[in-house]
């Protein structure tokens, strides 16, 4: 078979997880890993879709959510989702603002950081050992920040024309609220930097950089070759996963447009 018709049987189309197929099953069962999107696929607006808690138990330890969620910590989404009735272990999450976290406190352990982020970010960034700063940081981290205001916004244009480093925890413009509500996400933000700083570069951290899918094999120790992703979101979840060799199963019943790309 050619080497494309082989690459796209990677990606199977199912309804959702309460629907998935033998063939799907089979795929699953066999993997040493398997990774899952939360919005739209195990969760919408973190309560728990149907069929989730069933999936969830089936797969077990195999399983690592990897989400682009940069508001929560892994406790704290954890704890939220079991109060709903979706018992994972807070060490089986991925989450792109964590991980955003740990990337720079990885790579520039003394650096000034100023993080446009929720108070639980901020927490994590303390915790990294990282110094957060208001003025002339040298890392300007940008996570889900419901609580920046243009002001904040405006210095972290400073910085970064300045010179400052920018790190992204994750490129999406939304993700679906309730009723299908689109929620500003943090790519809104790096739009908004870079239609004012245009060219800005960037790190960024979540789906669909191989970060991501790294940091989450990492932590099952399985090889790309025998995980498989399950996402709603083609740009992200499949074409992210599938860039460094994981088998992909793109789920359709979700609340996410399918279409152009919820990213930059
Ligand atoms: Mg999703």
């Amino acid at each position: 078979m050619p080497k494309s018709a082989e690459r796209s049987s990677r990606t199977l189309v199912e309804a959702s997880v309460a629907e998935l197929s033998a063939r799907a099953w089979r795929l699953i069962d066999g993997a040493q890993a398997v990774m899952a999107d939360l919005d739209g696929c195990l969760a919408a607006d973190n309560q728990p879709l149907p069929g989730a808690a069933e999936f969830v138990a089936r797969v077990g330890a195999r399983l690592v959510v990897a989400s682009n969620n940069s508001t929560h910590t892994a406790t704290e989404l954890a704890a939220l989702l079991a109060s709903r009735g979706l018992s994972i272990a807070p060490r089986q999450f991925v989450l792109a603002g964590e991980l955003a976290v740990g990337e720079v406190a990885r790579q520039w352990p003394e650096a000034r950081l100023m993080l446009l982020g929720s108070p639980a970010m901020r927490d994590a960034a303390r915790a990294a050992g990282l110094r957060l700063v208001s003025g002339e940081p040298d890392v300007v981290l940008v996570a889900r920040a419901l609580q920046a205001t243009v002001a904040d916004l405006q210095d972290a244009v400073a910085a970064l024309h300045h010179g400052a480093r920018l790190v992204v925890a994750n490129p999406d413009l939304s993700h679906p609220g309730e009723n299908g509500l689109p929620r500003i996400e943090t790519g809104a933000l790096l739009t908004l930097l870079r239609a004012v700083l245009p060219g800005l570069p960037a790190q960024v951290v979540g789906k669909p950089e191989p970060t991501m899918f790294r940091a989450a094999l990492a932590m099952t120790g399985a090889d790309a070759g025998r995980a498989v992703m399950l996402g709603d979101n083609p740009t992200t979840d499949v074409a992210g996963a599938r860039r460094i060799g994981m088998q992909t199963i793109r789920l359709r019943a979700a609340a996410a447009p399918e279409g152009p790309p919820n990213t930059p």
